[in-house]
């Protein structure tokens, strides 16, 4: 058992550059057979998602350089669509290993709003537009590909969590215009402005 820290963009007042520089970084596909070192990452996001109240972790969010996160695999527990994607702690049992995932189709028709934050972000939410219709395939354990229509709050989450894997935090691909709760802390709105133009500086 082995609960990871996890990497931030910020602490306190303070940008973390050498984090942020991690997490921009895409993430390298996982190789089958899965290595004795890709089970322990694995098992390593298992243990941090199951301590931790999310939806999901993406394995560079616990510094690890791999294709591949832990996260809800039913919304049985969400009863709001838009709910925070921060905000929700699943069942233990309700949890998917998704390796190297990928979306094969959108339908550009269908979007949706809600509420995320992002363990990454601590305490900061924003109101981001994304698909809601998607195709999307990933591969379990064992080596063998899945594929499935996601929608809702699941849909976001693979998408949320598929960013991640890609090198982009989520204000960075979201669709429509960025949102922020009433109630936000300037403190994190200045920080995410600090870390918008370090991004913008690379
Ligand atoms: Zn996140």
């Amino acid at each position: 058992m082995a609960v990871k820290k996890i990497v931030r963009t910020w602490d306190n007042d303070r940008l973390i550059e050498e984090n942020i520089d991690f997490l921009k970084q895409r993430t390298k596909k996982v190789q089958f057979p899965l290595t004795d070192r890709s089970r322990q990452i694995i098992q390593d996001l298992i243990d941090s998602y199951r301590a931790t109240p999310c939806a999901g972790i993406a394995a560079n969010q616990l510094g690890y350089d791999k294709s591949v996160f832990v996260g809800m695999r039913e919304d049985i527990e969400v009863e709001d669509p838009e709910q925070d994607l921060d905000d929700v702690k699943p069942r233990q049992d309700n949890c998917e290993v998704y390796i190297n995932p990928q979306i094969d189709r959108v339908d550009d028709k269908s979007t949706q709003r809600g509420s995320e934050g992002c363990l990454s972000l601590p305490d900061l939410t924003l109101f981001l537009e994304r698909y809601d219709k998607i195709k999307v395939r990933y591969y379990n354990m064992d080596g063998k590909a899945i594929k499935k229509p996601l929608k809702g709050f699941i849909s976001r989450l693979f998408q949320h969590e598929l960013d991640h894997l890609k090198g982009n935090l989520m204000f960075e691909t979201a669709l429509g215009d960025i949102g922020v709760e009433k109630d936000q802390d300037q403190k994190q709105l200045d920080q995410l402005s600090q870390l918008i133009k370090y991004l913008q500086k690379k």
